[in-house]
């Protein structure tokens, strides 16, 4: 099959070339392939899964539908399934933009959402230029790719997102996301600044894809009132970072903002394609047939979607995330003192990267004012090889970043401890056999080698498992 599908499939096929894998059975964390064997899967279809495969309450709703008669596709016309889905997400959404709510379904990707988010607000404002971020990831159509960091546009002003580790201003810090928000304003309010007055601005709270950066909350309430100030919609694209994987149900709520609009996909849709923009109705005065889509009606995405918004709230797992996320941040920030290829550690609730640098190479020089020295240069071929050693040891993770560096965990929010120890277990024998290769490869002496560290503490104990959803024994590794 893996041959076939290298002969037959696209040349830019993506995941299948570092995941050669057939999976024919999934539970929770677990994937079994065609060969039997097993993986803890922390990719979790890209963070799609937040409450792994194939989770009972996902299951049963699907076979509701099913067994029930009712239509699978209805382009947007209301059924019972969609109201009921509704009624769901609006009751998790920031309550300011809950009262005033209008949703729209779109085709079945994020990328969908965010094309017609753009739209809403270009058609709201009558402008059309887009103020988007360094590092940003919307998507791979043509409006979403446009704002994405790796893209060239006129249409979009590029500004630069706060980052600690490689800040661009050399300081890192609230000091480094002050800077950022005062380039901004300066982009907006300088007649000359060579960037029109916008149509929307969009941002993810956390980056995700942009490798693992987490927005601190101070410079998103300086966003929301740079935006509020001069009239101009803010679309928060919590594609990735919704439904609880960062510690809050939606992660601008760390921030405590109300955005105009947000863009949700992945999760909602408990593992099927749902897209949808969630915004304030003051917005809505695009014409009818504005956004249309034939595949907008995904009865059984709703349903697996309503299933799964209610359990994460029910059982309150973003709150699972955050506790358990600030363990692992903790435990990985110990393993990266025994690395030092591992250049940093960071995230929120259980959306972690782990930047693996070259200790080797010169670092950047530091700025004249900061007391540590800047960061070593990003290692992705280092990380490609922990990626692979992970696969090797029954582990599957992504990869992400500027320069492809950054080793991602996206695990489900049902993770139990004990399947979180493994993980970071796995992780670290990964990381090191890595990195022992890696030293080796440069032609350097056995006694150089990164020293194996102690194995990370045993399982620990965070007290806050959801008993409701802990997995069957069978899955656990
Ligand atoms: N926005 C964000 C923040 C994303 O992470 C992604 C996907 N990784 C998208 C948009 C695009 O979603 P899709 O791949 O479903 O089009």
């Amino acid at each position: 099959m893996l041959r076939r599908q290298s002969a037959r499939e696209s040349a830019a096929r993506t995941y299948a070339r570092a995941l050669p894998i057939v999976p024919v059975r999934a539970r929770g964390l677990t994937i079994e392939g065609a060969d039997g064997r097993r993986y803890l899967d922390c990719l979790s279809g890209a963070g799609t899964l937040a409450l792994g495969h194939n989770h009972p309450v996902v299951l049963e709703a699907i076979r509701k539908v099913l067994d029930s008669g009712a239509p699978l596709h209805i382009l947007d016309l209301a059924t019972p399934v969609k109201d009921a889905f509704i009624t769901e997400l609006f009751r998790t959404l920031p309550p300011a933009l809950a009262d005033r709510a209008r949703v729209q379904f779109c085709g079945p990707a994020g990328t969908d959402a965010v094309e017609a988010a753009l739209k809403l607000v270009r058609a709201a404002t009558g402008r059309t230029g887009v103020l988007a971020f360094t590092g940003a990831y919307h998507g791979m159509t043509t409006g979403s790719l446009e704002a994405s960091g790796g893209a060239f546009d006129v249409r979009v002003a590029r500004l630069p997102y706060p980052q600690d580790y490689r800040c661009p201003f050399g300081v890192g810090g609230a000091r480094g996301a002050e800077l950022a928000a005062r380039w901004t304003e300066s982009v907006l309010d300088d007649p000359k600044s060579g960037v029109r007055h916008p149509a929307g601005m969009i941002l993810e709270p956390v980056q995700g894809e942009g490798g693992v950066i987490p927005a601190p909350d101070t410079w998103m309430r300086r966003m929301r009132q740079i935006t509020a100030d001069r009239s101009i919609p803010l679309i928060a694209d919590e594609v990735q970072t919704g439904v609880g994987r960062t510690g809050a149900f939606w992660a601008v709520e760390h921030s405590g903002i109300s955005p105009d609009v947000m863009v949700l996909s992945k999760a909602i849709g408990g593992s099927l394609p749902l897209a949808v923009v969630v915004y304030r109705d003051d917005l809505d005065v695009w014409e009818p047939g504005a956004h249309a889509g034939t595949f907008r009606g995904n009865q059984l995405a709703m349903a697996a979607g309503t299933a799964t918004l209610a359990h994460v709230r029910e059982n309150r797992l973003a709150e699972r995330a955050a506790t358990l996320g600030a363990h692992l941040l903790d435990q990985l920030r110990c393993l990266a003192q025994h690395f030092p290829c591992i250049g940093d550690v960071r995230g929120r609730g259980l959306m972690i990267g782990v930047e693996l640098v070259d200790p080797e190479a010169e670092p950047r020089p530091p700025e004249p004012s900061a007391s540590a020295h800047g960061p070593h240069p990003a290692a992705p071929a280092l990380a490609a090889a922990v990626q692979q050693e992970c696969l090797r040891r029954g582990l599957i993770v992504e990869l992400g970043g500027r320069h492809a560096g950054v080793v991602r965990l996206l695990p489900p929010l049902t993770i139990t401890d004990e399947q979180a120890a493994a993980v970071l277990d796995r992780l670290a024998d990964a990381i090191e056999a890595a990195a022992r290769h890696h030293a080796h490869h440069r032609g350097q002496s056995e006694k150089d080698q990164p020293r194996r560290p102690p194995a990370p503490p045993p399982p620990f104990r965070t007290g806050t498992q959801p008993t409701a959803s802990a997995p069957p024994a069978e899955e656990r590794p």
